[in-house]
């Protein structure tokens, strides 16, 4: 595997992640300011943009993660499946769940529902990468980092049949290598 030959398309480059990230962390710090906040990061797609973004968050805030099936070695959005459950009792916390992508809505949606019957104080959504196009549950992302087409990406955390995660960018997957 070479990974930067295997990358189409530059979509989401270093620097425009870079800016975005330290956007979100200031209007994640401003809309909680006073408050306490749990960050939830999803594994394991979402442990790159969580770490730096956590870094740009100027309120204090704990961290804890949750596991889900996501696509495995194919592309295609499998069932969603709790794999690995919080460790902090969220009843009473604001929430903020952190995702690499969301595409169809699936996760998120089976997620939200999840998390709402242990009763935070507050429960939103900040993800880096939307693609609405993609959209087959209504879902409202609270925190959106950049919309992008529905093209397969990989890079800052995001894998393809576990590989390409760090990457400093998202790129788009040359197709010859998943069809
Ligand atoms: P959803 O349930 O919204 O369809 O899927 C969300 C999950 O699918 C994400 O957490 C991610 O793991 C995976 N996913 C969706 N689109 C892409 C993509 O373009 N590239 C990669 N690597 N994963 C994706």
């Amino acid at each position: 595997m070479n990974m930067q030959e295997d990358i189409a398309e530059v979509l989401v480059s270093e620097d425009r992640i870079k800016a975005k990230v330290a956007e979100l962390g200031r209007r994640i710090s401003d809309d909680y300011r006073g408050e306490e906040l749990l960050l939830v990061g999803l594994l394991r797609g979402a442990i790159v943009f969580l770490s730096d973004l956590m870094r740009k968050i100027s309120i204090p805030v704990h961290l804890d993660f949750i596991g889900v099936t996501s696509y495995g070695a194919g592309t295609r959005s499998g069932a969603v499946r709790l794999v690995m459950d919080l460790e902090t009792d969220i009843a009473g916390r604001h929430v903020l769940i952190v995702e690499d992508i969301v595409d169809t809505g699936k996760t998120l949606a089976c997620l939200k529902e999840k998390l709402t019957a242990r009763r935070p104080a507050s429960l939103r959504i900040c993800a880096l990468l939307d693609k609405p196009q993609r959209r087959e549950v209504p879902i409202e992302v609270d925190y959106v980092g950049f919309k992008i087409p529905d093209k397969f990406v990989v890079g800052y955390g995001l894998d393809f049949a576990g590989g390409y995660r760090n990457l400093p960018f998202v790129g788009v997957l040359k197709e010859s290598l998943y069809k």
